[in-house]
């Protein structure tokens, strides 16, 4: 199955191929990067000073070349009634949205030996892993090591490892 990440945005490098890298690994996908997009400046809310996470999702569906496609942006996102979100996906759909805006902060999940590039790298990866898991037919899982379980703080994506656990394995297969 072919995934297309959608850069909308400026979007670093290293975080197109941290994203790539994070799907090979977890679902042995073909990964390709598409040309960076235009931000969705109708879904800006300035009073918010965020965007919209469902305009993302759409932009990927409608320019992406894949099966799954994966908008990928550093602006702050929000949907509906929550403040913010890391990502998004409708399950089994077909678009899907990350920010790394919120996963960069100084919260280190214990690891304070670590290099901040590398947490926030980690969770980049494990975001872009849980929202095409959603597209995937997977909804969020009990098991806190488990890429599937929801997560709405670093904290918790911290504390989650970026694989499927067995269980989710099996279902997505
Ligand atoms: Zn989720
Ligand atoms: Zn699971």
């Amino acid at each position: 199955m072919l995934v297309d990440i959608v850069p909308v945005g400026e979007v670093p490098a290293r975080v197109k191929r941290g994203a790539s890298a994070g799907l090979r690994s977890v679902y042995d996908f073909d990964v390709t990067v598409h040309e960076a997009q235009p931000l969705p400046s109708d879904a800006f809310d300035a009073g918010r000073n965020q965007y919209g996470a469902e305009a993302f999702i759409e932009l990927a569906e409608r320019v992406g070349d894949g099966v799954k496609n994966i908008a990928v942006t550093t602006e702050d996102l929000f949907y509906r009634r929550r403040n913010y979100v890391f990502g998004l996906a409708y399950l089994d759909g077909d678009g899907s949205v990350v920010s790394t805006y919120r996963l960069r902060t100084s919260s280190d999940g214990g690891f304070s030996d670590r290099n901040p590039e590398e947490i926030f790298g980690d969770r980049v990866r494990k975001e872009i892993v849980h929202e095409i898991g959603h597209t995937l037919g997977l909804e969020h899982c009990d098991n806190k090591r488990c890429v599937m379980n929801f997560s709405p703080t670093v904290r918790e994506v911290d504390v989650k490892e970026e694989a499927l656990c067995g269980s989710c394995q099996r279902t997505v297969r």
